[in-house]
């Protein structure tokens, strides 16, 4: 039975991804930080089988113990601070995390990994951000990277440790830089989450109005279920490698409105939207488009559901979950 450790397992890649390996029949571990971490049971209830480590992307010798615990065949690093706007006003808590935390991840598995007859395998959730203002469309993996906020900053950071221990040490360290992936158990401060909750609340009545700020950016937005099983593809590779992982299709903020407000049955949205400059980032991502060319002839991944599947699929958790929440409270 293989052995998987999993940072960020409590995040929506870390759900996905613990199922999609407890499906192949490895055993899945999960590295929590804190004391009674409201999430846990949420990982244990869609997965019982897992088991959660104490540790912490701060302290490197919890990482050195949870690795010699678990002497885990693959190590998937997602813990981070990953939402954008958080790391503008947390820019060095963001650093610590999404950037140092890496290194200290590459330096557990270069020391406990270095002892074994077969090496650890490690992953790193590299991200689209990397590119920021981008140099070229649509980027792929020799595109530079031209990050625009500390989110982006640490997450290059993250990435060119990962090829450095990869060339220094000889780890079999891959990076998936993955472009915008969403689902419906997507953190409810992004875009699409936002959108969609808030469209099935206005549909029942809960809500009235949207506050968003600006909607010209474009993103490459797929399903995070499609995504993870990238990361593990990717770990199965005789060598190492860097991969952009995307749709290769781009869409507007007003375009996702669109299809939304039409899946949820309204003409129109301008009348409920509104600006609000409080969402806006003091410097902005305007246009990601991959090119996940590579990764489709190595490792043989493409996309499966299409962005109006994606909207539709989000939207109609959200309005279940929200009829639910209703339900219950009249009963
Ligand atoms: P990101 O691409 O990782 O930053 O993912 P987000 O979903 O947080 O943001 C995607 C884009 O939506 C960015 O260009 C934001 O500036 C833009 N945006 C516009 N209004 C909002 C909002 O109310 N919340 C969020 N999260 N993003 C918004």
């Amino acid at each position: 039975m293989k052995r998987a450790l999993i940072t960020g397992i409590t995040g929506q890649d870390g759900r996905y991804l613990s199922q999609l390996l407890a499906g192949k029949g490895y055993q899945v571990f999960g590295l929590i930080r804190g004391q009674a971490n409201p999430k846990s049971q949420l990982v244990l209830d869609e997965n019982p089988a897992c088991e959660l480590i104490d540790g912490d992307l701060r302290d490197l010798s919890s990482l050195i113990a949870a690795m010699e615990q678990v002497q885990p065949d693959e190590v998937y690093n997602l813990g981070a601070i990953s939402f954008v706007q958080l790391s503008f006003r947390q820019a060095e808590l963001t650093a610590e995390i999404t950037g140092l935390g890496v290194l200290r991840m590459l330096e557990a598995v270069r020391i406990v990994g270095g002892v074994t007859n077969n090496p650890i395998r490690f992953y790193q959730a590299s991200s689209s951000e990397m590119f920021g203002k981008v140099r070229e469309t649509p980027q792929n993996e020799r595109t530079p990277f031209h990050p625009r906020s500390p989110y982006g900053v640490a997450k290059v950071f993250g990435h060119d440790m990962t090829v450095n221990y990869r060339e220094a040490y000889g780890l079999h360290a891959s990076s998936g830089i993955l472009f915008n992936h969403e689902s419906p158990r997507r953190g409810m401060e992004f875009y699409t989450r936002k959108v969609t909750t808030s469209l099935a609340r206005i549909k029942l009545g809960l809500q009235e109005h949207i506050s968003l700020g600006n909607l010209g950016f474009s993103r490459d937005w797929g399903y995070a279920g499609d995504y993870v099983e990238a990361m593990w593809m990717m770990l199965q590779q005789d060598e190492p490698d860097d991969y952009v992982i995307a749709t290769g299709e781009t869409h507007t903020g007003r375009e996702f409105l669109d299809i939304a407000s039409r899946i949820a049955g309204f003409d129109e949205w301008e009348s409920f939207v509104s600006h609000d400059s409080r969402f806006e980032r003091p410097a902005e991502v305007d246009l990601l488009m991959g090119d996940a060319g590579k990764a489709a002839t190595v490792l043989g991944w493409r996309p499966k559901v299409s962005f109006e599947d994606l909207v539709r699929m989000m939207y109609e958790a959200d309005m279940a979950a929200e009829q639910d929440q209703l339900d219950s409270g009249r009963r």
